[in-house]
Parts: structure tokens; sequence; C-alpha cells
């Protein structure tokens, strides 16, 4: 995997063996490792830490516990590829070029010119290593860069256990390590182990076939939905499981205690909230807002940060948390965050798209602009009194409009390249449920 050109001017601006104390950091107890993990399409709202009753989630709560949780997270798009390009650069998906979803003939790739979290952290000596489903996160779309090892065959948590202990029995244990764990168990077509598939939706008497999902009309509803939203909820609870299993095997390896854990999601899932389905097409909370919980050395316990933050957070995070030097980008380090330090106030974007149509959502505080594909203004929602996006204030506060809208007029998304999607990717993507 070759590093970027941007990386040798990037690392030009951290002075070899940099390792000054961050300001603000809560705790003079620094990370080791680091443990990325993303839950594809898991909605914030079935995660027990915020607020789901049912129990789906014992491992992310647990990890909540034992850390920080940020409330009010937002992706930076609404499907898989800008999220995760997001997660691994600190930038927004229109600076990397990646935002549309194209179907399954052409994708955009991650740039060689964009520095990554592993090619900064490889570069300073940290052994790399990804266990992901692939997909729209293959290495093959510029998501290898800077991970020595990219295993991206198995779609659910479950299938990286063998991938796991290979690592763990062989890493060099005089180095730290960054691990990027990713599963695609909550995606649809939402499989679930056999004992949760009973508890969840054991009872249903229905024939709906959950392949049709989204996919064929017309759209499920009545008890075809509630079928639907229960296979979601038991292919959460089968991830959280999964993941359980992953973590106490590193735990069992002595190495989870000196790792800093982050856990969080790409994007949420539509069930009808607002006329749609699936992700991709619409910015609305339960596609946007995703968990983000952070733990490990340093970071205080059951804590709750309610300031809005972003997935292009989460790379400077690392850097601070690790005492290295922050890249130029769109996120700010959460870690004085952790110490309790309140935010200054700033506008989050999240971009999506399909093909070249480029929807967008503005956020300021708790107040969120949708923006049409045409650039025109799109219903305007005050998150802090309806989290539901119900009321539209748009045409009640035209100057705020045009003020969040002016946040991204004349944004433009850069260049990148578009490779089309080989067979055998097609065949994968389809089986997940992708379509054209
Ligand atoms: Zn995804």
């Amino acid at each position: 995997m070759s590093f970027s050109r941007s990386l040798v001017a990037a690392l030009a601006l951290c002075a070899p063996g940099i390792a000054t104390a961050a300001l603000g950091s809560p705790s003079h107890h620094r990370p080791r490792n680091v443990i990325l993990i993303s839950l594809d399409t898991l909605r914030a709202d079935r995660v027990g830490a915020y607020g789901h009753a049912g129990g789906l989630t014992p491992t992310l709560d647990a990890l909540a516990a034992r850390g920080t949780r940020f409330a009010d997270a937002s992706s930076t798009s609404a499907w898989t590829s800008p999220a995760h390009a997001s997660l691994f650069t600190g930038l927004y998906p229109s600076r990397l070029g990646l935002v549309a979803y194209r179907g399954l003939e052409s994708a955009e790739v991650l740039g060689e010119a964009h520095t990554t979290l592993a090619e900064v952290l490889r570069a300073r000596g940290w052994q790399t290593r990804v266990l992901t489903g692939g997909n729209f996160v293959a290495a093959r779309l510029g998501f290898g860069q800077g991970f020595e090892a990219y295993d991206d065959w198995a779609w659910r948590f479950g299938e990286h256990e063998k991938g796991l202990q290979e690592f763990l029995a062989g890493r060099d244990r005089g180095r730290p390590f960054l691990l990027f764990l990713h599963g695609y168990d909550a995606h649809h077509p939402y499989e679930a182990e056999p004992d949760l598939a009973r508890r969840h939706y054991g009872q249903y008497g229905g024939s709906y076939d959950v392949a049709r999902f989204c996919r064929e009309d017309p759209p499920a509803a009545g008890p075809d939905l509630d079928y639907v939203k229960a296979r979601y909820d038991a292919a959460v609870a089968t991830a959280d499981r999964s993941l359980g299993r992953l973590l106490a095997m590193i735990d069992a390896d002595g190495t989870l205690a000196e790792s800093l854990v982050i856990a969080v999601s790409d994007h949420g899932e539509e069930f009808y909230e607002h006329g749609g389905c699936d992700h991709v097409d619409r910015m609305y909370q339960e596609v946007v807002q995703v968990p983000l919980l952070i733990a490990g050395p340093g970071v205080p316990a059951g804590r709750v940060v309610r300031a809005p933050v972003s997935l292009v957070d989460v790379m400077p995070t690392v850097l601070d948390a690790l005492g290295l030097s922050r890249l130029p980008g769109d996120g700010r380090s959460l870690w004085p965050d952790l110490g309790g330090r309140r935010a200054a106030e700033r506008t989050l974007l999240v971009e999506s798209g399909r093909d070249d149509a480029v929807l967008r959502a503005v956020r300021r505080l708790a107040l969120k602009l949708h923006v049409g594909a045409t650039g025109r203004p799109g219903p305007l929602f005050d998150l802090s009194r309806d989290p539901g996006e119900r009321e539209d204030l748009a045409g009640s506060r035209p100057a705020l409009v045009q003020r969040l809208l002016a946040e991204v007029a004349g944004r433009a998304v850069a260049p990148a390249e578009r490779i089309p999607l080989d067979p055998g990717l097609r065949e994968r993507l389809k089986a997940l449920g992708y379509i054209q």
C-alpha cells in the first residue's frame, strides 16, 4: 500500500517523535492502541445507552458506561462509502469527491492524495490492521491506504473471529496497533442469530419476504413493517453480541485496557418515518444520527457530551489522544470535550446523493436545514424541541434559512477517480441488498 504524497507534507508538520501533551486532555494517561469500530447501519436510537429499552446492545452499553457517550453525533453522509471516508480522513465527503451513490456500475475512490489515520499511525510505527465487510469500504476503493493488512471478505463481526485471533497471536507486541473492525450485521437483509431471531420476530405469522423491503413495491406496512423492524432489531442485537465476543478476545489478550476504543456507525436506516426506506436519499435523523462512544485510558467513565459532533472529529480526536499533532481538516478533537470543556459553536455538514445530485443537511446547534439537490433550501427543524423533524420552520425563519444556506452555497464536489465495479463485488453488493 503506497503512502500518499500529502502524507509526506503532513508529517513535515509533525516533528519526529513529537508527543506533546494535548491542551485540555482529561488525563495524563494515554492509550497505547486504537480500536476503531464501525457498526454499519446502526441507528443511534436502537442503542440502550441512547435510550432504547429493548436491551439490544449490552456490549455498547457497557462501553458507554466505562467511557464517554456523545449524545448528538452526526454522520457526514447517508451511506457507507463517504461516511467511512470521513471517518478515515477527518474531511467532508465533498472535499474527498466521494459523495454520490452510483448504483452497482461504478464508484468513486478514496484518493491516494488524502491522508488517512492509518497512514499517519503506520508511519509512526503502529501496526495497522482491518477486519471489514469490504464492499463500499473495500481496499480496491482506496480504503486500504495505510493498512498493513486488509481483510475484506467477511461481512459480519462474527466472521472476524479467526482473523482477529490470527492478528492478536501474530502481532509484534513491541509495537502499538490500530485495529479497524467493521461489520454489516445490521444492514439489510437484517439477519440474526437463531435465538435472537426467535426472540424478536418468532411470533410473526406472515409471509413477507424481507429481501423485498425497499426493493419492490408495494411498501411493507402494518404487521409486515413491524416484522421488518423486528428483524432489524434482531440484526442489531446480533451485531452487538458478535462485537462483544471480539472485544472479549482482545481483553483476553490483555490489550483492551490499554486501548482507546471508539465505536461508531456510518449511518442509520429508515423505516418510512419520513416516507422513505433504506438509506442514501434522505437526511433525517433516523439516518444521520449515529452512536459515538469513546472509552479507554484517560477517558472519563459515564460522561455524556451533548455538543453536536461529527464523524470528521474522530481522526483528530485519535491523534490528540495519542499525543500526535493534528492535521488540517474539517473536524476538531473531541479530547477536550472528554475533560468537560465546552466546545465553540460551529457548523456541521452531511452530504449524500445519487449520481450527480448532491443533497445536504446543515447543522448549527440544534437547528438543521435540509438542502435539496438543486441547492434550494428544504425544511428547517429545531431538533431541541422537535427531534422527530415534524414541524418545518423554514417559512417562519427566512433569515436563518439564508444564513445556513450560505454555509454550503458554492460548495463544490472535488474531482475524484471513478472506477467500474468488478462483477464479483457487484454480486456481493446485490447479496447485501444493494440495487441499482
Ligand atoms: Zn453503511
